[in-house]
């Protein structure tokens, strides 16, 4: 039996209240409810948790950032102030990596000011410890941020904003749905009212996915960046051209779960479509850089400079570990091409490091 005093029993109530939830809503619910939600009630990151993101793996991933940040605020003429701000911070290990890189440059110390966009607050505490010295501001989304020159970075952040899911009847797509199975498992049913939103052609049984949220995410930093200038850097896991596809998934302690086994105890994820977070941000006015494979993006940066620079005065251990992290961070077997870096910026933006070969 489960109470209300657990997602799962409130996730019934919600169910036998409405009915079945949307896949965005029951995402939504097991990632952020306040009191029982993934991100709400623990630190995931490293490998004690359930999963591992770039800046966790080595630091010259965030240092490589800083200096991503540094040298395109000074081609856009140093603006001071600066919006430094980051999506999802994590525990702000690449915000930390990035701001000790881009100390060689003590005018852009001076000018950034650094906004955080979390709603955790489990990471809000993780990322005030590493961030502290820097003076942080926290926010909830990101219409709050102040005015002015952005730069923009989100790791793994759109991956974990929630999407709809779609399965093409005979003739019509209908939505999916999380309901209550007899035994008061969940269960995923059908929405038996067609579906009127935009969905590609597809045959009978195909899965397609939508993310309202990242496409609105896309829409404000057009129009932020076109009022107030800047840049913003996504790095996730996803897919260019837009295709049909179930890629919802659950993970606990770095191993695959079932979506709907363990709400708010297994992080839930879904591949990020950069087609449609590009159009989405084209369409209200940003330029868009990319998508380039991370492993590529992170050679353009000098990543292999950079290790061997860090291996220069380590041990042979810890030669042998940059070396490892870096593969891990590059290789296409590993995170170097499902991986994928994509730039927003003001349309009279110069071209971002990394981009050159995809400026038109
Ligand atoms: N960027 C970090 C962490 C990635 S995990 C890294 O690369 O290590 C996803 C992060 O996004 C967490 O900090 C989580 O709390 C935050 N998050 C997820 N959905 C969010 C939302 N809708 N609004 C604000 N923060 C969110």
């Amino acid at each position: 039996m489960s109470g209300p005093e657990t997602l799962l029993g409130h996730l019934a109530a919600r169910i036998r209240a409405e009915g079945p939830l949307s896949v965005e809503t029951y995402m939504a619910e097991a990632l952020l409810h306040p009191r029982w939600g993934y991100y709400a009630t623990r630190d995931p990151l490293g490998a004690g948790g359930d999963f591992i993101t770039a800046p966790e793996v080595s630091q010259v991933f965030g240092e490589l950032i800083g200096l991503w940040c540094v040298d395109l605020w000074q081609r856009m003429g140093a603006p001071d102030p600066v919006i430094l701000a980051e999506l999802g911070p994590g525990r702000g290990t690449l915000l930390a990596d990035a701001l000790r890189a881009a100390r060689i440059v003590p005018a852009f110390a001076r000018a950034r000011r650094l906004h955080l966009v979390e709603l955790s607050q489990v990471l809000r505490a993780a990322q005030a410890e590493t961030l502290g010295h820097a003076e942080p501001i926290w926010h909830d989304d990101l219409s709050s941020l102040p005015p002015g020159p952005l730069l923009l970075i989100a790791n793994e952040f759109v991956d974990a904003l929630p999407v709809r899911q779609f399965e093409r009847g005979k003739d019509a797509w209908h939505e999916r749905r999380v309901g209550l199975a007899p035994d008061g498992a969940l269960t995923f049913t059908l929405d038996p009212a067609p579906e009127a939103a935009a969905l590609p052609s597809a045959g009978a049984g195909s899965l397609c996915e939508i993310r309202p949220a990242a496409e609105a995410l896309a829409r404000a930093l057009g129009v932020r960046l076109g009022v107030s200038g800047g840049a913003a850097l996504v790095i996730d896991y996803g897919y260019w051209p837009s295709a049909c596809g179930d890629t919802l998934q659950a993970v606990r302690r770095h191993r695959p779960h079932g979506v709907l086994d363990a709400p708010g105890d297994a992080d839930l994820t879904a591949h990020v479509d950069f087609a449609a977070f590009a159009a989405a941000a084209q369409r209200s006015g940003a330029r868009v850089w990319g998508p380039v494979a991370q492993g590529d993006f992170l050679r353009a940066l000098g990543i292999e400079a950079r290790a061997a620079a860090l291996s220069a005065h380590a041990t042979e251990a810890q030669q042998a570990a940059i070396r490892t992290a870096c593969r891990r961070l590059i290789d296409p077997a590993a995170m170097g091409r499902l991986f994928k870096a994509l730039a927003l910026t003001h349309a009279a933006c110069p071209p971002p490091a990394g981009f050159e070969s995809v400026a038109a």
